[in-house]
Formats: C-alpha cells, sequence, structure tokens
C-alpha cells in the first residue's frame, strides 16, 4: 500500500513515519508513503500558498491552486488517482473499522489543511472523503493525517508480525483490550492474576475475554452496546 502526504510540513512528517515500526515496515517494503510540499506548487513569486478569507475574518485560507497541482503531481507520478482524504475537524471521526477499511485499498493520499482552513471549492473539486481525529482543533492537519496514516499502516499485512496483534486489540470488534502484564510477577506488592501464571490456554483467554467485557462495559458503555447488539445479530 501506498500512502502520499500533501502537506506544507514533508519534515514534520517523514520524522514520524520514517521511525519505529512504521519506519522498519518501509525499509522492508510493506509499505510506501511520500510526503509533498504544498509550497513547491506556488505560482507566486514569494512561493505564498495562502491568503486572506473572502468577506473578511480572521485568519488566513490556503488556496484552491496550489493543492490542486500538487494532487494533479501526485496523480502523473503514480500513474493511478489515489483515494484522496482531507483531515479537518468538519469530518466523520476515524474509527478503527474505517482505518481498517482504508488500509485495504492499494492507495491512499491524505491532505493536511494549515491555518484557518483550506478554499472550499478544491475540497469539492478533488477531495473524496474527510476525516477528523476527534472534536477538538489543532493547529494543522500534520498530526491528524499521521495519526490516520499510522492507524492505517499497521493494519497492512507485513506491517505488524501478524494479523492476531490487532484482532485482539482494543476497538476491533467494538471492545477495550483485557488488562496487560510483564516481568515481574509481583511489583511493589501487586500481583499478577494466578490465571496468566497457569499456562492454561484456554482459561487464559476466558479470563482475557470476561476482562474485556467488563473493561468495555464500565469504560464505554456506548462501546459495549453495540458489541452486545453486534453479537445478537
Ligand atoms: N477553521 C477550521 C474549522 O473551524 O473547522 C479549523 C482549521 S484548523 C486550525 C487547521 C487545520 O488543522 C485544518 O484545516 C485541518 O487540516 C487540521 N485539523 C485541526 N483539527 C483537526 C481534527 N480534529 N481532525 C483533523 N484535522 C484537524
Amino acid at each position: 500500500m501506498k500512502i502520499d502526504i500533501l502537506t506544507l510540513f514533508p519534515d514534520m512528517c517523514y520524522a514520524v513515519l520514517n521511525e519505529s515500526i512504521i519506519g522498519r515496515a518501509k525499509k522492508k517494503g510493506a509499505i510506501d508513503f511520500e510526503c509533498h510540499n504544498i509550497r513547491d506548487y506556488s505560482l507566486d513569486r514569494l512561493r505564498r500558498v495562502d491568503d486572506a478569507p473572502y468577506g473578511g475574518g480572521r485568519g488566513m485560507i490556503l488556496q484552491a491552486q496550489p493543492i490542486f497541482d500538487c494532487f494533479e503531481a501526485v496523480c502523473n507520478k503514480n500513474g493511478v488517482r489515489p483515494h484522496l482524504i482531507y483531515m479537518t475537524p468538519q469530518g466523520k471521526v476515524l474509527t478503527q473499522k474505517r482505518a481498517l477499511e482504508l488500509s485495504k485499498m492499494s492507495h491512499i493520499a491524505i491532505l493536511c489543511g494549515h491555518y484557518e482552513g483550506v478554499d472550499e471549492r478544491v475540497i469539492e473539486e478533488i477531495v473524496d472523503e474527510e476525516i477528523s481525529i476527534g472534536d477538538y482543533v489543532l493547529t494543522g492537519g500534520e498530526l491528524p493525517a499521521l495519526v490516520l496514516a499510522d492507524a492505517v499502516a499497521r493494519l497492512v499485512p507485513g506491517v505488524l508480525s501478524d494479523s492476531e496483534c490487532f484482532e485482539q486489540e482494543s476497538h476491533f470488534e467494538e471492545l477495550l483490550e483485557h488488562p496487560q502484564y510483564t516481568r515481574p510477577a509481583v511489583w511493589r506488592g501487586r500481583e499478577v492474576p494466578e490465571v496468566l501464571l497457569s499456562g492454561h490456554h484456554a482459561k487464559i483467554e476466558e479470563w482475557r475475554r470476561q476482562q474485556a467485557l467488563e473493561r468495555t462495559k464500565i469504560r464505554r458503555p456506548d462501546l459495549y452496546e453495540r458489541h452486545v447488539k453486534g453479537e445478537k445479530e
């Protein structure tokens, strides 16, 4: 899978994507990503990409033309038109389900806004989907794009060691994950639950399932309701 990111801060994106699990996955060819500087497509002598909002008001707006040309260059370079997602607090809030669906696409592109946002006409012209990472506002789309890229990339086959890694995680079946423990067996007087030391795999699985259900019911009754409903269907 390939992820292209359209941004004013490509180095900020590379700094994150080249690290850790995603960075290693890129090196072994399980995933590819490329960051494109929208400013490179400015037609302005001073490489400006923003201007004041029509109708007045605070802040600046990213202009349509450099974004459009940047996306066109991405399409031409790859010989395909990737599914383009604009990160915006006005989009649908990201879920694990949507991340899994996106991980099955062969190519996506992510547009990062900045300042007060993006000229609406370029959204209408080229954007396929708008995604938010939550009901709060950040200064730019880079952190949201990186959240999305990470959430999607780790679900691509070959990025994690095997799919069980995420199939047992929080949000996979509308459930939160069971609590986890590692060595030592006793820490500051707190003991690891005995069943986890028993070596009895069926009992351990049962305990984990029970813990996941209880934890979800207490912490996220909304998810729990959906999980129970899903099981009945
Ligand atoms: N004026 C815009 C509004 O009220 O909807 C917010 C603009 S925000 C300051 C600048 C950019 O940050 C946005 O264009 C978007 O790309 C990104 N952004 C901020 N918060 C976000 C969120 N919760 N989810 C996704 N993107 C976000």
